[in-house]
């Protein structure tokens, strides 16, 4: 008799779980407390404008890396995307220099050489760093197979199939960012690598980004976020998953340590041989299962384990053209903008000019981030007014700065949207509103999450709180790793093709 999985959340993490029980012969159901999918790799419309509020840029969607393979499988290669060839530009307001971050190595380091003569020591290694990668494949390294599953033998297979990038994942390669920095003496060029990710980071993660633009194997999605999870809805859908909407799970039901089922808000009971969470971590394991299933890993993580810091990100629909920005662009202000709580002088834009999607003819999109603190936003949200009058002054604050750059700005705003910590709470319940789960540091960079909780049957777990970090391609290969388990634990073969 085939078996029923129910599947919490429609978010990327929760569609390849559902893709991948379906190749697999298992009846599944989605259960999406919102009336869209995508979660995190969300849109929304203003007006004639579309705001994406999610994925920045990804890999994968072209033939040449072993990652494609699993976006055909979960038909996420099938959304149309826009090679970079240039990642991102640096400004900074206060030396009036700035540096684009482009595809091309040759005229990177160059324009890095110029603008940074004393630091070519930092920059050599730092090339060498990206171009070592870019010859060799690593998109599958330590993906291929749940780590619950590997054998020693499996081990040094994956090594040996990635010698060539081995010597990057291991030694001073893994060093944070924030420390690698601390050699360089231009502040121009500590603060573009500082923000260029996130400082915790080790330095090896900006080789790999940057390696994939220079391969032009990294591009941000023509038509928004939200095309690569209808993408991914139509290939679950295509192979007969069933997905519910406006169905917020409120808890999971457990009998001797069995799941059994859930209950959705309105009470109803929905029963299945297996229940796989791709939902916020800490509501399921404390809330939902009362902190029952827990070993000492599984509660230093969620103890001791930072979540990224939120963003709170103004977004603007504006009558005019931005065709020499670059899509994303970091800038280091010379006088600080107060976001809510804090000074910042850290700002960063992304320009929707390079599609037709977001905005109607000689009209763009523009969207001002910043990180911010959950707390305050969480706290303020408590009063309506004051929260509703906090957004409207932090528009202000950034429109008047943009003014300084673009005279004439404030004239063509049509649009205005800001979108809190709050905001990404409240649409996908992820804890203090983190955009990608626990913060990637050179710890959590290689540790392995285990996706079953000790001593309870039929549960399994996928999504960004599955894995060391979130992020497209580890949710994706959660979907698929957590089926892998399943079908072990079943005796089953598991597959990868519907035919
Ligand atoms: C602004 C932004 C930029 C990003 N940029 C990048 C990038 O450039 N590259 C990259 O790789 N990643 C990026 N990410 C991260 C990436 O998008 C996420 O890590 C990933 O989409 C998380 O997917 P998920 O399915 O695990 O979780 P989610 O997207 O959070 O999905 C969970 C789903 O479950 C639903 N849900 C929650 N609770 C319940 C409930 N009780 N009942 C029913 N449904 C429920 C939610 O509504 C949601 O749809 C970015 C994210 C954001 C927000």
């Amino acid at each position: 008799m085939t078996k029923t999985i129910i599947v919490l959340g429609a978010g990327l993490g929760g569609l390849a779980t559902g893709i991948y029980a379906q190749i697999n012969g298992f009846k599944t159901s989605i259960f999406e407390k919102n009336s869209v999918p995508g979660g995190l790799a969300a849109c929304w419309k203003r007006k004639q404008y579309l705001i994406d509020g999610g994925i920045h840029f990804l890999s994968g969607y072209k033939p040449g890396l072993n990652l494609y393979n699993v976006f055909k499988e979960v038909g996420a290669h099938k959304a149309e995307c826009i090679d970079l060839d240039i990642y991102a530009r640096f400004i900074d307001e206060e030396s009036n220099r700035n540096i684009d971050i482009s595809a091309d190595l040759i005229e990177f380091q160059k324009n890095l050489t110029t603008l940074f003569p004393k630091d070519i020591g930092v920059i050599k290694h730092f090339i060498k760093g990206i171009r070592g990668l870019s010859k060799s494949d690593f998109s599958e390294f330590g993906f291929k197979n749940p780590p619950e599953l590997m054998t020693t033998k499996d081990w040094i297979k994956d090594f040996w199939e990635n010698r060539k990038s081995l010597r990057y994942f291991v030694g001073k390669s893994m060093m944070p960012v924030k420390e690698y920095v601390t050699k360089i003496h231009d502040p121009m060029f500590r603060e573009l690598l500082l923000y260029m990710f996130l400082p915790d980071i080790p330095i090896v993660f900006l080789w790999m980004v940057l390696s994939l633009v220079s391969q032009k194997q990294m591009g941000v999605l023509k038509n928004g976020s939200i095309d690569f999870a209808r993408k991914m809805v139509d290939r679950f859908v295509e192979l007969g998953g069933q997905i519910h909407y406006d169905s917020k799970v409120s808890d999971i039901l457990v009998k001797d340590d069995k799941v059994t089922g859930i209950v959705l808000e309105d009470g109803s009971v929905h029963n299945s041989d297996f229940c796989i969470s791709a939902i916020d971590g800490f509501t399921v394991i404390f809330k939902m299962l009362k902190g029952k299933y827990l070993n000492e890993n599984i509660e230093r993580r969620y103890k001791k384990w930072k979540v990224v810091d939120p963003f709170v990100s103004v977004n603007f629909g504006v009558n005019m053209e931005f065709k020499d920005d670059v899509w994303m662009t970091f800038i280091k202000t010379t006088d600080p903008i107060n976001v809510g709580n804090k000074e910042k002088n850290f700002v960063l834009i992304r320009f929707f000019n390079y599609s037709k999607s977001f905005a109607p003819e000689g009209k763009t999109v523009i969207q001002v981030d910043f990180e911010t603190d959950w707390e305050y936003w969480f706290e303020l949200r408590k009063d309506i007014t004051k929260y509703r009058e906090a957004k409207k002054q932090l528009s202000k604050e950034v429109l008047s700065w943009l003014e300084k750059r673009y005279p004439g700005i404030s004239n063509k705003i049509e649009v205005t949207d800001v979108a809190t910590p709050y905001t990404y709470w409240r649409y996908t319940l992820n804890q203090k509103g983190a955009y990608m789960g626990f913060l990637p540091t050179t710890k959590s960079f290689v540790a392995t999450v285990e996706k079953q909780l000790p001593g309870l049957e039929n549960f399994y777990m996928a999504g960004q709180w599955s894995m060391s970090m979130g992020g497209v391609q580890p949710v994706i290969y959660s979907g698929k790793h957590v089926i892998q388990l399943l079908c072990n634990n079943e005796g089953q073969e598991f597959v990868t093709k519907d035919d």
